[in-house]
């Protein structure tokens, strides 16, 4: 057995960043930039009004108050999208809507609730001093024409993409998104809902791992099921190869005798794809390697370990040839709820949980069920990985370190 550490490192070696290519505000979510995004004008770009109220010449307010109010003659109103058109001069106001321009001569806003119309409409009684600059959005408040919105290497949110927005950016430089096929191997797997003859399963690690790929943020291409047969497996890993920057195989790992996905990547890879049995337990047996340069994840078949390998091997490798600077899932300290027992076998385990902030502040785990690596439900219910070194596990009450799913 190999620590994780080291399987690690393996893929992290050959997962090399891709190019970059410019890409729609509306596609870039979950990609890195890869150069620094400047802001060609100043945002916001003209001084605004933060209120809905009245523009006004600070001075004109001077020692006003709910019992000594100020009254300005009103000469004209601004709404959000018109051109600041009206100058307020001395001893008038300009009624204004949030968004709208700071009209010229005003240097400050009185908000709607400190004033009282008079009941002609054409004057205002104003019952606040306002101070040069109140309640003004100053035009670049935010970001300054020429300055640095994004550095390189930023992950792109739903709240960047706002940004590029403002600044008048349809497409952004980014790294371009990892396609990744994937592939399930198995004679006895049948796909979707077709009836299950004797001996056959359903197909359970194509429909996650797809899943699993694309909530990471990947592009997904489905590669079906292919029958243990050397020229059937071969066949699909080379439609793969043709269109994807990784692919994932699930099944065919191990020892069987009927393990041919090691057999065609081993020829495929020219006898470079490394086969491990790393110490962890899910997902110890799992191979790696590439194939004209291309990463290839050999994923154990039982469902469980399937999907706790995409985490610790396939995510982190393509997030990283993604250019994402962070690429594992945050971990953190976390109360054990109940005992996690465990044996001792020179492995690390990452037992299937459920974390939750409790009433303490603390994040609390206990198991999400049966650990066996065929229980895939009780992976769908966990949102979190503990990480129990080797040793007999903890007890309740012990701190643990939990890796975090979601
Ligand atoms: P293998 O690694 O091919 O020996 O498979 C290990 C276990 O996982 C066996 O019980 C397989 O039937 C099961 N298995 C393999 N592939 C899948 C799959 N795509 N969906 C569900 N179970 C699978
Ligand atoms: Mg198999």
């Amino acid at each position: 057995m190999i620590p994780l550490e080291e399987a690690r490192a393996l893929v992290l070696a050959a997962c090399r960043p891709l190019a970059s290519v410019p890409v729609p505000l509306s596609e870039a979510v979950g990609c890195a930039t890869s150069v620094a995004v400047r802001a060609a004008g100043p945002v916001p770009p003209f001084d605004n009004t933060a209120m809905d109220g009245y523009a006004v010449r600070s001075e004109d307010t001077a020692a006003a108050g709910p019992d000594a109010p100020v009254k300005l003659q009103v000469s004209g109103t601004l709404a959000a999208g018109a051109a600041p058109d009206v100058e307020v001069r001395p001893g008038c106001a300009v009624r204004i809507m949030t968004g709208a321009p700071l009209p010229p001569g005003a240097d400050a806003i009185v908000m709607v609730e400190r004033t009282r119309p008079t009941e002609d409409g054409s004057a205002v009684l104003v019952e606040a001093e306002a101070r040069p600059g109140d309640h003004v959005r100053r035009a670049g408040d935010d970001l300054a024409a020429g300055a640095e919105v994004f550095g390189p290497g930023t992950v792109l949110g739903p709240g960047h993409v706002g940004v590029l927005a403002s600044v008048g950016l349809d497409r952004v430089e980014v790294v371009r998104r990892a396609r990744v096929g994937v592939l399930s191997t198995g004679d006895e797997l049948v796909e979707g809902s077709a009836p299950l003859r004797p001996g056959q399963i359903r197909d359970a690690n194509r429909p996650a791992l797809l899943a699993l790929a694309r909530s990471s943020g990947f592009e997904v291409i489905d590669l079906g099921i292919a029958r243990d047969d050397p020229a059937v497996i071969g066949a699909a890993v080379e439609r793969g190869l043709e269109g994807c920057d990784a692919i994932v195989t699930s099944g065919g790992v191990s020892v069987g005798d009927f393990d041919y996905v090691k057999a065609v990547l081993d020829e495929l890879s020219q006898g470079t794809m490394r086969w491990m049995q790393v110490a962890i337990r899910p997902a110890k047996p799992f191979a790696f390697g590439t194939v004209g340069g291309t990463p290839v994840f050999g994923l154990p078949g039982n469902p469980v370990s399937s999907m706790v390998s995409f985490e610790l091997f396939a995510r982190p490798g393509l997030l990283r040839m993604m250019g994402h600077p962070r690429i594992d899932r945050p971990r953190v300290r976390a109360l054990a709820d109940e005992n996690l027992r465990r044996e001792t076998d020179g492995k690390v385990h990452f037992v299937r949980a459920v974390a939750q902030t409790g009433d303490d502040g603390r994040v609390h785990v206990r198991s999400s069920g049966g650990q066996a690596s065929h229980l895939l439900r009780a992976m769908a219910l966990a949102n979190a990985l503990v990480v129990l070194p080797d040793g007999p596990g903890v007890e309740a009450g012990a701190t643990v370190e939990a890796m975090l799913l979601t």
